[in-house]
Formats: C-alpha cells, structure tokens, sequence
C-alpha cells in the first residue's frame, strides 16, 4: 500500500525535471546499491565488536565467544570507528535515497557516540551496570533461539572466559558511582541465583552426556566465584564514595545530542516542560472545576489549584479493573481500539499482523503491569507479546495502589500507547522498511514520542466520548513524561535534590509516593532516556502543525501518519526533512 503512494510521489518528481533525472537516478542508485553492501559489512563488523549485544538483538554468529573490556579492547574500538567514519565520508549523503540517507548519518551519529564514550565519558570506568554477564546467560537460557544442547554449549565457552572479563571490569572501575555499583551488585546476586538454579536445571534437563554436565557445572561454579568476588568489590568499593551519579552539564548535553537526535538541546527541551507543565496545571484545573459539581455537589472545592487537581483525580482513580479481571480487561480494549482507528480512518492497521495478548513470561514477572515485547531485528516475521501482570501474589494494598494507578481510564491510554496505535503499530511499520540499521540503532525518541503523540491523537479524534474525565487523566498521564523531562534535566544538570524530586512527583504530577521513589531511583541510574518521551513527542507535534500549514486543505491525517512511520525507527528531524521535501515536490 505504502510502496503504491511512493512509487507515484516518484513518477511525480521524475516528470517534474525529466531531463537531467533520469541521469541523477543512475547515479543514485549505484551509490545506493554500494552503500547497502556497505552497510551490511558494517553491521557484521560490529557483531564480530560487540558479540555480547548481537546475541540481544537475535544475531547468533558470535555467541561462543566475549570481548574481555581491558584497554585494548577500548583501542580496538576507537579504531573500529575512526576506520568507518572514514569509510563513510566515500558515500555521498545526498546522492542516497532518503531512507539510507538516515541510515548513514545513524551509523555516523553511533560512532560518534563511541569514540566520545570512550574517550570523554569515560563510564567504562565508573559505570558497573554494563558489565553484566548473568544477565546475557539468562537471555541464552530463556530465548529459545536455537536447540538447549547448542545453547549450552555456547554457554559453555562463554563461562570459561566470565573470571578475565571481571578482572578487567575490576581494573576499570576506579571511581565507582555508588548508586550504579549499588544497583549492579543486587543484579549481580539475581545472576548467582540464575547461575546456581536456572542453569543447573537447565544442564540437568538438557540431552548431552554426562562428562559434558559436569565440565558445565565446573565452570559455572568457576563463573559463580568471578561473580561473587564482583560483588564483594562492588561492595567495598560503594562507601568510598568516589563520584557522583550526576552527570553535569557538559556531559549530559553531548549524551542528548546522540541519543535522542533532536534538533534543539538538552537546555532548551528543558524549559520547554517547564512551560508545558504550566499550561498542563491550567487545563487540569479547569477541567476540575468543571468536574466538581458532578462528584461533590454544593461543596466547595479547594482553594489551592494542585490539592484540588489532586481531589478530583483520587475520586476518579477509584474506577479500575478487579485483579483477577486485569488481563482480560486490557484483551477486550484492543479490538476497540482497532476499530475505532478503521472507523475514524486514522491510519492503516495490517490485520495480518495480529498482536497477541500473554501472560508475562515467569522470568519478568513483577516487572511491569504491560509492556511490549517485539521480535528483534532478524526475526521480523516473529510475534509481538502484549506482556500483561497477573498481579498475582501480589499483596492487596499494593495491587489495589496499581490498580488505582491504572485506572479505567489510564488502562485505556496505556493500551493506546502500547498497543494500538502507539509501540505495536509503529513496529509493524519499522518491520515493514526493513532497514537493518534502523533496527539495530534504532531512536528511542521516536519511538516513545509515537507512543505518546498516539495517546493525544486518539482523543483528540474522539476517543473516550471527548468526556472531560478521560481528557484530565490524560493530561496526568502527559504530565508525567513532561516530569521525567524537568526531573533528569533537574538531577543531572542542576543538582535537584531527593526531596525536591519527591515535591515535583507527588504534589506537581500526582504521582503516588510508592511511584515518586522509584522514579527517583530510575534518574540515580539512568540519564537523558527519561526525555526521550517528552522530546519526540514535541518534534511529532511541531511536524504536524507545519505539514498542516504548509500543506492547508490538502493535509490528510492519514497521509502524514503512514508516511512518518514509513520511515522506519529514525530520529524525528530526519524524518520531517524527509517529509518537507516530499511536501515541497
Ligand atoms: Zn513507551
């Protein structure tokens, strides 16, 4: 359907300057065929780099072996990328179809981002989380990519080498983030227990010979000690203190520059969530105050606009699913939301790529209430999961807490974000170009921004009756990425402390404490990710006004959104100089 819409655009254009394009084509299409071929060695150069993050995305040729993370290693890198920067600047950019236009500034972009890890950021050295070897064995143990004999015996070579890559992580760490070092030494005592049951059961579980069960079980015990002595260093080493988890200012621009790709800076998306939380406030209150007679009646409501904000959202938190009810409750949303997006026409859904609804996977339980789990770039033609909590063992008041945070409202923007439109739709897209480097170095920011833009779209379009309680609880739900913005900005530039982050999440944005904590703790551990919702969910917008502008009466909803996800997982200012020149043919 896609392919019908660009193939015209393309008839268009060549009709519009038929003498020097049919030239131009040539040219452009050897440079294209050249720079494909480029890019798949890249891809495989990589692997032969990173064989611990190829397994993670589905690419098995290199799972019987690890990079030990020494300086050598780091040297190789550097030189990795300077050697295909170099090979980059052989193709020109602009001879390039539009779609490997992105691609070669993604693998320009990545590089970039190499080199400056190595050499500016220097996490390799304060950083523990990465280094995480269990984990790495748990998704070869869970992943049922190939058959459990094979698996294990990849397992095998790569615990033979689990005591050198430690060293080397002991010898990098000399000014270990206490918070990071914190966090990796409880992952690291998740993998002994993985180390000592899941593994052992699988080896018991497995058809190979007895002599190859127990050189296993060797060397998992010798794994077992490089890992326990990991986190006896960890251990001594977190009260020594030796630095900050924030990053600074300078940092933490140049990490936003390359993660999420935006056309402004990290400063400057920062005001702008202070402005949107404000306009935010605004409509909450006058959508309370609208609400209140309906809920209170002659009261009188609070003076203070946040408490009062804070009333009517508890009173409407109280309508949500029973327990027991949750999975199916979410199941029976999804086939609404298919049709309403038919009936409404606001894009095209492929009803052969049905999306199935599951129960969380054992080893995820207790994660997440719902999230998407998508096939990896070489299994496209795999299933995407709908991953929904069971909430089982989960005690009452901490049910009933999510339960009131996913209320029947919210579940239905979750599953708009997760589902249909939002992650699942734009990956059915994402698969459909194809585009391997797209996959692999795929923008968070477009991702969540679709996500969230989806949420706005769909009531914007009608969804949930226009009823102002479903408005106000989105705008609770928005109002919590725009947070994630000012809170990461807050922490790692500014110096926010706990107790200001807890006063921004519970008294601005509503948020329960159970959830303001553990927020907190995310932002000690992570930086500049928690923008990426806010950052391309403005980039979409801004996109859309200008396309509507520009393009007037002839603007088509439909058109804009098929023709952004065509584009596949690249950063949204690509993708809108893709779109205006298109606009502009
Ligand atoms: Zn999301």
């Amino acid at each position: 359907m896609k392919k019908t819409i660009w193939f015209c655009l393309l008839v268009l254009g060549l009709a519009a300057c038929a003498d020097s394009a049919s030239k131009q084509d040539a040219q452009t299409s050897d440079m294209d065929r050249s720079f494909a071929v480029y890019s798949e060695h890249f891809i495989e150069e990589m692997w032969k780099l990173f064989p611990e993050w190829a397994t993670q995305m589905g690419y098995h040729k290199h799972n019987d072996t690890l990079m030990i993370p020494d300086s050598v290693y780091r040297s190789t890198v550097l030189h990795f990328a300077a050697q295909h920067l170099d090979s980059l600047k052989l193709y020109d950019e602009k001879k390039l179809s539009p779609s490997l236009r992105i691609d070669h500034r993604l693998i320009q972009n990545h590089l970039e981002y190499l080199r400056w890890k190595i050499s500016e950021k220097k996490d390799y050295a304060w950083d523990a989380v990465p280094y995480n070897l269990p984990l790495l064995i748990g998704y070869m143990l869970h992943e049922d990519y190939a058959p459990l004999p094979e698996r294990l015996s990849q397992i095998k070579n790569r615990l033979k080498l689990f005591k050198e890559y430690y060293d080397a992580a002991k010898n990098n760490l000399r000014e270990v983030v206490p918070e990071l070092a914190i966090m990796a030494a409880e992952q690291h005592k998740g993998g002994l227990v993985l180390l000592r049951q899941n593994l052992s059961d699988s080896i018991q579980a497995a058809t190979i010979s007895e002599e190859e069960k127990s050189e296993i079980h060797i060397l998992s015990k010798q794994a077992e000690d490089a890992v326990a002595s990991f986190i006896a260093f960890l251990e001594q080493e977190i009260p020594l203190n030796k630095r900050s988890f924030r990053l600074g200012k300078d940092l933490y621009e140049k990490q936003f520059e390359y993660e999420i790709q935006s056309e402004k800076t990290a400063k400057t998306l920062y005001h702008q969530a202070l402005k949107r939380k404000a306009y935010l406030h605004d409509q909450m209150h006058d959508l309370t105050l609208k609400l209140w007679p309906k809920y209170f009646g002659e009261q009188a409501p609070p003076d203070d606009r946040l408490v009062a904000i804070r009333v009517m959202i508890d009173t409407l938190s109280v309508n949500h699913s029973r327990p027991e009810d949750f999975q199916k409750d979410i199941e029976e949303q999804l086939p609404e939301l298919t049709k309403f997006v038919n009936e409404k026409n606001l894009l095209y859904l492929d009803p052969t790529k049905p999306l199935v609804v599951r129960r969380e996977p054992a080893y995820q339980a207790g994660l997440a209430g719902a999230s998407i789990n998508a096939p990896g770039p070489y299994d496209s033609m795999g299933n995407t999961y709908y991953n929904v909590g069971s909430l089982q063992g989960w005690s009452s008041e901490r049910a009933s807490s999510y339960l009131r945070e996913y209320n029947d409202y919210v579940l239905q923007i979750l599953n708009i974000h997760e589902a249909i439109p939002g992650h699942y739709t734009q990956l059915v897209y994402a698969n459909k170009s194809r585009s391997l480097i797209k996959s692999i170095l795929a923008n968070g920011a477009m991702i969540e921004g679709w996500a969230v833009y989806t949420e706005q779209m769909m009531l914007e379009n009608g969804y949930g009756d226009n009823e102002p309680e479903m408005w106000l609880m989105w705008y609770k739900w928005n109002l919590r990425t725009v947070c994630n913005t000012i809170l990461d900005y807050s922490v790692h530039v500014q110096e926010m402390n706990r107790e200001e982050a807890l006063e921004l999440l519970i008294h601005q944005a509503f948020q329960q404490t159970a959830e303001a904590e553990g927020k907190w703790r995310r932002v000690n551990v992570s930086s500049v990710q928690l923008t990426s919702y806010f950052a391309g969910y403005l980039e979409i917008m801004a996109l859309r006004d200008e396309l509507q502008k520009k393009q007037a009466e002839d603007f088509d909803l439909k058109e804009f959104h098929e023709s952004f996800l065509s584009f596949g997982n690249a950063p949204v200012k690509y993708i809108r100089q893709m779109m205006l020149n298109e606009a502009t043919r």
